[in-house]
Parts: C-alpha cells; structure tokens; sequence
C-alpha cells in the first residue's frame, strides 16, 4: 500500500544522496518531493502545508552530523515528524473506574462504523472487558440485524427496541440496562448518512449529551483521501470526538486520512480496520503507520540505522570535547539526554570509558534527574553555560538560576559539583588515567 507515496519519498532520498550535507538550497528539492508525494496520497493541503513547514525548519535546524548521510538524516527527520503528527504513541480505549465505559460510535453510512462497533467488543473481550453493544440505527432496519448477528457471532449481548423507537431513547435505555447488567463497556452504534446532514449530527449531539460518553470516536473510511479533513472537521466541531477508528487500511488505500485526522482533530486514531472479519482489528501505532506511509518495507531499519549513525556522530563529537575539555553545560545536558535515548547504553559505553559502571537503577534516577538538569540549565544564560565556574563562585546567580527552575539553590550546587566531577573525571581521561577503573583486571 501507498506504493506512489514510497516511489516519490525514496526520489526525494535520492537527491539527497551524494550530498554531502543537508542545506537550504538542497532540502528545497527533496521537501517538494515530500509535498508532491504527500499530496499525491491525498493528504489534506493545509496538512501538507504545515507538515512540509514542519520538517523544512526541523532539518535547517538540525546540526549537520558528520559520518551520516543527509538522506539518512532527513529520512529521520520525516520519519520522526509523521510519527509526531499522528501522535506518537498508541492510546488505549478509556476505561472509567465506575462502570460502565460508554463509547460512541459515529460516521458516516458505509465506513464501517457497525463492522467496528463489534470489532471493538471482540477486542475488549479479548481484554477480559465484558460488553454491550446498542443500536440505534433506525433508519436501516438491516443495520439493527446486522448488529445482532455480529453479536451473536461474538458472544455479546445487542440491546435493541426495533425500528420504531427513538434513537436517543434506545441509547438512554441502553446505558441503563448496561449498569443493570454490570458490564465494563457499552459501545454505542448510531445511524450514518451518506453525506454529512444536519438531522443526523442533530441526532447524534442529542444522544451524546443524553449519555455523556467517555469516548465519542469517529470511525472514518481511509479511502476517504482528501475529505477525510473535512469530515474530521465538521464531527469534531458539531459533536466533539475523543478518537477515530480508521477503517479498510487493508485495502488499496492511500494514507492521506491518518494524517489528516490527527492534524485536524488533535485526537487521537485509537484502532484501524484490516478487514471485513470481526477479528480485523488492530491497535493504531503511530511509528508503524509512518513507516507505512513511508511505504518502504525496510524503512524501519533505515531509520534505525539512521538514528545508530546519528547517536554515534554525537557520542564521537562529544569524547573529543570532553578530550579537550571544552565540555560544558550544554553539552552535559546534551550528554544526559544521549544517553537517555540510548535505552541500550550499550553503544556508547563502549566510546566513554568509565561510564559501564551504571546500573539500571541509577539509569532509572537519571531521568528524573535529566528533567531537572534541563530545567536548571535552560534557565542559565549562555555565559553560564559556557562557563560553569561562574556560578560556583555566585550564590546570587545560583538563587536566580534556583528560582527560574523552580528548584532550591541546593539542586543547583548539586548540579555545578556533578558537573564538575564529571569534567574532572574527563580531564583525567584525557590524560590517559582511567579514574575507579584501577584493579578491574585489565579491563
Ligand atoms: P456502516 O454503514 O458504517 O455501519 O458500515 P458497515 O459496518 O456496514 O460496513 C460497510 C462495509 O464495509 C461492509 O461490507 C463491511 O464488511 C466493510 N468493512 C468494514 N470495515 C472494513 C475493513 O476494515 N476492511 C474491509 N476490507 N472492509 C470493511
């Protein structure tokens, strides 16, 4: 899927490739490509726009790093705003503590909706979640049926009151038989239309503030291409939506949607559909939908290997200035937050001699002291920064830097001797002692 999309990112690599750095004369070529290919896939153009804006300021601004391939570097950069866009991590269903979890399902008719509405209770189950599913859709007395026949091929319980009730009853009962009946779910189907129509938005509003559901998701069809943006939109708008489902990624189908409904909405796309069967339900990850979009079956590897290659060029760039020691604040922090995206310190411990000695634990407490180092240190000035010994002999400028954090004047002193060791410890290395290393055995 979203081949084209791929064919025109891997030409927009291409002209990258054989440079030897990313500029502002040579990122304009390949950001076209990503526009051309992004339009292509029927991306929404505000969405384009704001996206190609997006990666062109990240890659001027990223440090040209030696030893990676600027198409690696700007793979990365693409790679890593598509995942941004679409929300960086999966988010799980809502689950209140008072049950029942109540969810409503809108859409348009045809999308899916009562497909995904017994898809969803399928996976709940599977999550030792119990379910009710509701139907209100009156207007297709065959949508009801269907309803039920996916229910009784899963297992779960339909309410209905037929074809004469009045939906917003239908669901307020609903609701009550589903608190009734103890169980953790009720998931609500409503009726769709062809075209956005002011009945059916009217009838949904009035349901939804009849029930107050925990989560209203929108399911949206991802052949939809363009319209996605608008259907996203006028939903979001008129009713208020806590999440999408995407529907029929199994198909020939372009990835404009994912995008468009996250850029519009700021919601998230909690599922997608992969298939008629109400099995074909997968949790939506963000990092594999952009390495879908990105279309290159390889891709993750690539930008694994792009971010190794990056991690690397820092690692190497910071040994020689703690060699040196031009090591300062910033690149402490820099340090700190390195060896936080590492997860796997494996690589870099290799590089710094003397650092093997972490365990998991004070791996653990580095993040929570990463999160205050960064806010003492971004409250310096740049002087500061360059030169740390200014605040050793400065209390006032150790109080100001305190407050500006939000931290004591002691966090700070603590930071300035860590800081210190660490530049000593560095010194000492670089003059070929191999401080706490003594007795190791040859090690
Ligand atoms: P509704 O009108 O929105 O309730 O849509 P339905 O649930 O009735 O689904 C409309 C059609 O799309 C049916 O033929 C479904 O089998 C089909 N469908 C739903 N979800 C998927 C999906 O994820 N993949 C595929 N290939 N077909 C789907």
């Amino acid at each position: 899927m979203f081949d084209a999309l791929a064919e025109r990112l891997e030409d927009a690599w291409k002209k990258l490739r054989g440079q030897d750095k990313i500029s502002q004369s040579n990122i304009q070529e390949a950001l076209k490509e990503v526009r051309r290919a992004l339009l292509s896939a029927d991306v929404n153009l505000q969405v384009v726009k704001d996206f190609v804006a997006d990666v062109e300021t990240k890659a001027q601004g990223a440090e040209v790093l030696s030893g990676v391939r600027p198409d690696q570097q700007f793979i990365k950069i693409v790679y890593d705003e598509l995942v941004q866009v679409m929300g960086e991590t999966n988010i799980p269903l809502a689950q209140v503590d008072t049950a029942p979890t109540i969810v409503l399902m809108a859409g348009l008719q045809g999308t899916g909706k009562t497909t995904a509405t017994a898809k969803l209770a399928l996976h709940l189950q599977k999550q030792n979640r119990t379910c009710l599913l509701v139907a209100t859709d009156v207007y297709r007395p065959a949508a009801i049926d269907q309803l039920v026949t996916l229910g009784q091929q899963i297992n779960v319980p339909v309410f209905e009151l037929g074809a004469d009730a009045d939906p917003v009853e239908i669901a307020r009962q609903g609701v009550a038989r589903a608190k009734e009946t103890g169980v953790d779910t009720v998931i609500i189907d409503t009726a769709g239309r062809l075209q956005i129509d002011q009945d059916m938005m009217g009838e949904l509003a009035r349901i939804k503030q009849t029930v107050q559901p925990h989560e209203t998701l929108l399911v949206v069809d991802s052949m939809t291409g363009q319209e996605a943006a608008n259907l996203t939109r006028t939903f979001h708008d008129q009713i208020g939506i806590t999440g999408a489902i995407l529907t029929k990624l199994d198909g020939d189908t372009r990835g404009g949607a994912a995008l468009s409904v996250r850029r519009v909405s700021g919601q998230p796309i909690k599922f997608v559909g992969v298939g008629e069967k109400v099995e074909a339900l997968q949790p939506f990850y963000p990092d594999r939908m952009a390495s879908r979009i990105l279309g290159m079956g390889d891709v993750l590897t690539l930008v694994e290997k792009a971010q190794e290659e990056i991690d690397l060029a820092d690692a190497e760039k910071m040994q020689e200035k703690m060699l040196t020691a031009k090591f300062d604040f910033s690149d402490f922090l820099k340090q700190m937050r390195l060896l936080k995206n590492m997860g796997s310190l494996g690589g870099l411990m290799k590089m710094i001699p003397g650092m093997g000695k972490l365990s998991a634990d004070q791996l653990q407490q580095g993040e929570t002291k990463l999160k205050q180092s960064e806010a003492l240190i971004n409250s310096m000035t740049a002087e500061e920064r360059r030169n740390p010994d200014l605040l050793a002999s400065s209390p006032s400028r150790r109080r100001r830097i305190a407050r500006g954090a939000g931290y004591t004047e002691r966090d700070v002193t603590n930071l300035v001797s860590e800081f210190t060791k660490m530049r000593n410890l560095m010194q000492q290395m670089s003059r070929g002692q191999m401080p706490g290393m003594a007795g190791m055995g040859g090690m």
